[in-house]
């Protein structure tokens, strides 16, 4: 179940500010508040998805396409495409996911590491 008082629900709906990178008709991109690498952008859809497992079941090819297309023009866009850069989209308890809005991480700035950190 969706939850609109989420807080990419507000920073949607204007409630709360972000640091714009991007929009159009379906994504909104904007700074993550606490960046893990130099450049640290979160991309969402527009539309009200949980998570990917929601998004990837009830989104419509055009939202997803166009995720996917802002999410790399965007990359590409902040310079990162040449030396590189991560995504990411934590899913779920066990993903790590925060906030229940569908989202994906852009990395870039600084070499990354191991792709997934082991407990001890
Ligand atoms: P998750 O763990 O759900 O994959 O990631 C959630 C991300 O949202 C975290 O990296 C966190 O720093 C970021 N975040 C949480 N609240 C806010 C906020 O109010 N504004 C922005 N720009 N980012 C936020």
């Amino acid at each position: 179940m969706y939850d609109p008082d989420n807080i990419f629900a507000k920073i949607l709906r204007g409630e709360i500010p972000c640091k714009k990178v991007y929009e159009d008709d379906h994504v909104l991109a904007f700074d993550d508040v606490n960046p893990q690498a130099p450049v640290h952008v979160l991309v969402i859809p527009k539309g009200a998805y949980v998570s990917l497992d929601d998004f990837a079941a009830k989104a419509s090819d055009g939202e997803i396409a166009a995720l996917f297309r802002a999410a790399g023009k965007i990359a590409r866009d902040l310079g990162a495409a040449e030396k590189g850069y991560r995504i990411l989209a934590n899913t779920g308890a066990d993903g790590g996911q925060e906030v229940p809005h569908f989202h994906i991480h852009i990395f870039a700035g600084r070499p990354l590491g191991r792709m997934v950190a082991r407990p001890e």
